[in-house]
């Protein structure tokens, strides 16, 4: 594919400012005092899909991840993006090296899994796609599923890497944005001593009446 005939090919660089500057321009890097899913409380709230939703901007931070892949010498045969996080950016990613892309989702009984009659033939080289590592657990597990069906592991790509450098993966991750971002036991958590309100995310009204 020809830059021309791509509308969403990146006309800048992208860097770890210019991408930081667009995740808080779409609310999708939120910093202040949120209650996370999990129930734990966070100075830092991601939600890449947000982002992700604009093709405008997803394009060119695929091509920063593919950019950085290739300057490493890795060429997947494809590309896996776990569900939810990494369907969009894998695809894009998948697009943009040329490979196919698709997705594991947790099945009935939770594990992850390559559903919908995707399959890996042993010795396919694989890059795990993801929006957002924060602890490396769920990459962890999805490297795992991958191996297990013979599959070549060769790096994690993600927009963002929040794991603070203490994700335990055993293979390259590639990040554009390293998040610094800080979690507290609600009852131990230093914002809430502060008084500063506590958001969760989603629940914000739309619009004030
Ligand atoms: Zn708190």
């Amino acid at each position: 594919m020809t830059e021309a005939s791509d509308p969403f090919a990146p006309t800048i660089a992208l860097d770890a400012e210019l991408l930081e500057q667009q995740l808080r321009q779409e609310d999708a890097l939120l910093r202040g005092h949120f209650r996370l899913s999990s129930g734990l409380h966070s100075d830092t709230y991601v939600q890449c899909a947000r982002f992700l939703r604009r093709p405008e901007l997803a394009a060119p931070a695929a091509a920063a991840l593919a950019g950085q892949l290739q300057a490493a010498g890795l060429q997947p045969d494809v590309v896996v993006g776990p569900a939810m996080g990494g369907v969009v950016i894998g695809y894009e990613l998948a697009r943009q090296l040329g490979v196919p892309g698709i997705f594991t989702e947790r099945d009935a009984e939770g594990q992850m899994a390559l559903r919908r009659g995707f399959s890996i033939t042993p010795g396919e080289r694989v890059v795990i796609a993801e929006d957002v590592v924060t602890t490396g657990k769920s990459t962890l597990e999805v490297a795992r599923v991958l191996r297990a069906l013979g599959a070549e592991v060769l790096a994690v790509a993600s927009l963002i890497d929040r794991t603070g450098g203490a994700g335990g993966l055993d293979f390259p991750h590639f990040a554009l944005l390293r998040v610094q971002a800080a979690t507290y036991a609600p009852e131990s958590c230093p914002l809430c001593a502060a008084g500063v309100s506590l958001v969760k995310p989603g629940s914000r009204p739309e619009k004030a009446f």
